[in-house]
């Protein structure tokens, strides 16, 4: 029921203590040097595809780099596609989606939870850390003796009650609970078992490079078919309700009016195995697309290099924008910044903590605000740069890995203490 994930990527430390201030170095090693023999197991739903994934890949070898056995495990894609479309249900409520939830679904969320716990039993760990809801339960009903950690990624300001009393007594049950924002932290939770940790992007791996924006729009239209010479806005997404692309192709529709020659690029390829419900929305907005020669749907991953191609995505728009109406954070929206690209937001919590209008992005609440925001930026390449280069910064300074490292390295030491 749990694959482990296969790290071979090694880090060097000297490599990203460069981003860290001399205090924070050495506050970073002495915490790593408390936590020498012992053993964390990071848990997700899935190994690929989404921002939990995303940031495991990094934080492994992060931690093994600084001397902290670590290792990831998955759960494995056979355990059925019904599993999925339960735990999808619950994470849709948990982000306040009025979803309706059997009885006999919550008897097979609590039947499969139980195998997986048995499989939890049996890692060899000092601490469980569990990334996701579909392994809330599972990690609450694992026997083992371990400090049990659950790590909030989503947006649970205003989950939908019937679903978040049935996990409330589990979610409690852990000995330390992490929201990405502090918006997220329902009241019912024991607040000293409470923590933020702000989500970051790993400045060392590949998906942070920056490629000259020619070179990649000539990858683009290789790989993707999209003209080189045209104004492209592109939205670098999972298909989901929750990320709003129909509102994309609304505010799409009205920057034609003024750039009729502009194309648009939803680009959310389905890797996440946990998310039967992406096709869905996947075809709803392809309906709505129509034979549109102009906006390019990327969904299928056959035959694509996805990481080269979300790089080259994010790097090659004239206009990135992130519509999402939740959102735990975005680490999309972080990448594009990262890339100096001024990001357009939705009205997305998890956004709003990155984007300050007007200083290194826009953000924006209808398609209409969006489609004005989008023309100004094409049309103001002097403006455009100044946003992307404070995007930069407010990065650098605020949302790069090894500060989310050290958060974790206190975190671990905190529970074992
Ligand atoms: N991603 C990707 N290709 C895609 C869509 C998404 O590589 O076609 C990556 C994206 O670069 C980011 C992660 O998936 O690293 C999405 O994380 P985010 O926090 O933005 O959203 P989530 O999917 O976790 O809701």
């Amino acid at each position: 029921m749990l694959n482990k994930v296969i790290i071979s990527k090694q880090i060097r430390r000297a490599d990203f203590l460069r981003f860290m201030s001399a205090r924070q170095k050495r506050e970073l090693l002495k915490q790593a040097s408390y936590l020498m023999g012992k053993r964390v197991a990071h848990i997700s739903a899935v190994a690929d595809g989404g921002g939990v994934a995303e940031i495991l890949t990094s934080l492994i070898p992060y931690l093994r780099s600084l001397g902290v056995e670590s290792d990831w495990y998955f759960i494995n894609p056979d355990v059925g596609k019904n599993f999925f479309e339960i735990t999808n249900k619950i994470h849709n409520a948990l982000q306040g989606a009025l979803v309706k939830i059997s009885g006999q679904e919550w008897v097979e969320y609590e039947r499969v939870s139980k195998f997986i716990a048995a499989e939890l039993d049996k890692i060899d760990c000092d601490i469980l850390a569990i990334n996701d809801p579909q392994l809330l339960l599972a990690g609450h009903y694992a026997h083992l003796n371990k400090h049990k950690i659950y790590f909030s990624h989503i947006d649970t300001s205003s989950v939908f009650k019937p679903a978040w009393k049935k996990l409330l007594p589990a979610i409690k049950f852990y000995h330390r609970i992490i929201f990405s924002n502090r918006d997220f932290v329902n009241g019912s939770l024991p607040r000293s078992k409470v923590k933020i940790f702000t989500p970051a992007i790993d400045p060392l791996a590949s998906k942070q490079k920056i490629v000259p924006k020619k070179e990649a729009r000539l990858y683009l239209k290789k790989y993707g078919g999209i003209p080189v010479r045209c104004p492209l806005i592109a939205q670098v997404s999972r298909f989901d309700i929750w990320k709003n692309p129909m509102g994309v192709i609304q505010s799409f529709r009205i920057v034609q009016n003024t750039y009729p020659g502009a194309h648009l690029a939803l680009v959310g390829f389905n890797t996440a195995k946990d998310n039967p419900a992406a096709s869905v929305v996947y075809k709803d907005i392809a309906a709505v697309a129509g034979k549109s020669r102009d906006i390019f749907l990327f969904f299928d991953p056959k035959g694509k290099d996805v990481m080269e191609f979300t790089v080259m995505a994010q790097n090659g728009a004239d206009v990135i924008v992130q519509n999402s109406i939740k959102e735990g954070f975005g680490l999309v929206v972080t990448e594009a910044m990262w890339k100096r690209q001024p990001v357009l937001g939705g009205p997305a919590s998890g956004i709003r903590k990155q984007i300050r209008n007007g200083k290194n992005g826009f953000l924006v609440k209808s398609p209409e605000e969006m489609a004005q925001r989008i023309i100004f930026l094409l049309s103001r390449p002097t403006e455009r740069k100044r946003l992307g280069n404070s995007a930069r910064k407010t990065v650098l300074e605020n949302f790069l890995f090894p500060r989310l490292v050290l958060d974790h390295l206190k975190l671990y030491r905190s529970c074992l203490k």
